[in-house]
């Protein structure tokens, strides 16, 4: 049996392997005599390009935040994972699957992985505001206000020990809440709800531009980078 790769598209390779059955190998056949096609994908991660430009958040997060939280942090999960999945069952799935079917390190890297280009998602330049529609509904049923939905979701992400994540979720009764998840936590995996908007509040995520004020982060997410119109389309 020999294994060639060839080169498709630039963010997978595709590991073709051609398999001789053994009786024609016996019977002195080549190689090339009617080889049985088998297709193993193999997905090469790579790093997902910031849905702005990079200093399209400026000051409320900086150039310099984004270069190390994306360009080196999210970097460094993905070459991880890469070096992990070599050989695995996981280096063919799709990375939700990695994520629902893994555990230990090759977990965490894909989870990383999922969570940060989410999160990218969450940030838009002169984000804030409000929700509109069915989401400001359901969260104005859930916490009276959206102020207090902001008061609530500040406080989840300040008591949030150690390093995680803050969500905004849609359980599975189609009602919002918040849920904090510690280091590569992702309700993707959980399966508590779906996904709608999140802050990393892992020191990385912050310490370049506000050192440890992780309220002021929060607020800050909150009033100036956070996109509703994603979470919103999350909602559904
Ligand atoms: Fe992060």
């Amino acid at each position: 049996m020999t294994e060639r790769i060839l080169p498709l598209l630039p963010s997978t390779r595709r590991k073709f392997l051609w398999t001789v059955p053994a009786a024609t190998l016996m019977a002195g056949s080549s190689i090339s005599a009617t080889p049985i096609l088998k297709e193993a994908p193999m997905t090469e991660r790579t790093l997902p390009p910031l849905p702005f430009p990079i200093d399209a958040l400026a000051p409320a997060y900086s150039r310099e935040t984004l270069e190390y939280h994306h360009g080196k942090h999210h970097k460094a999960y993905v070459d991880k994972l890469n070096e992990l999945q070599k050989g695995t069952e996981f280096e063919s799935l799709p990375l939700e699957d990695v994520i629902k079917k893994s555990s230990g390190g090759i977990y965490n890297q894909a989870a990383q992985i999922w969570n940060h280009t989410f999160f990218w998602n969450c940030l838009k330049p002169n984000g804030g505001g409000e929700p509109t529609g069915t989401l400001l509904a359901a969260i104005n049923a859930k916490w009276g206000s959206f102020a207090d939905f902001k008061k609530a979701f500040v406080a989840s992400a300040v008591g949030n020990f150690g390093s995680g994540w803050t969500w905004l979720i849609k359980k599975p009764d189609g009602t919002v809440d918040i849920l904090n998840t510690g280091a590569a936590g992702t309700p993707l995996k959980s399966g508590e709800g779906k996904a709608l908007l999140t802050v990393d509040v892992w020191e990385h995520a912050y310490y370049i531009d506000y050192r440890n004020a992780r309220q002021k982060f929060v607020e800050t997410f909150l009033d100036k980078l956070a996109n509703w119109d994603f979470a919103m389309k999350n909602f559904g």
